[in-house]
């Protein structure tokens, strides 16, 4: 599945997709859920997971900067408080979505 327009819509992320459905994702839902391993963290070798310490979030942190696509399978946000190493893939983000 592929989204064929992507927009922003107040506070929330407006994904078509391929198949005509459409889902709204919230902004800081979005980045709450970014991928990156700064903000999810990595396991070890051992199994352990090392995260950041849950850092508070500025407001700017959920405020959409801009969208780069990458490649034919992910989107890139970039925040306003700098951030934009996270990597959606269009499967990651459909997941989003349908998460409650
Ligand atoms: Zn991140």
């Amino acid at each position: 599945m592929k989204p064929v327009d992507i927009q922003q819509i107040g506070e929330e992320l407006a994904i078509k997709w391929d198949d005509g459905s459409e889902t709204f994702v919230p902004l800081e839902k979005l980045r709450r859920y970014c991928p990156c391993a700064g903000c999810k963290g990595e396991i070890d070798v051992m199994g352990n997971l090392y995260k950041n310490p849950d850092r508070p979030l500025s407001p700017e942190a959920f405020q959409l900067r801009g969208i780069t696509r990458v490649g034919t399978y992910a989107i890139q946000p970039s925040w306003k408080d700098g951030h934009a190493s996270g990597l959606y893939s269009f499967e990651y983000l459909r997941k989003v979505a349908e998460a409650a």
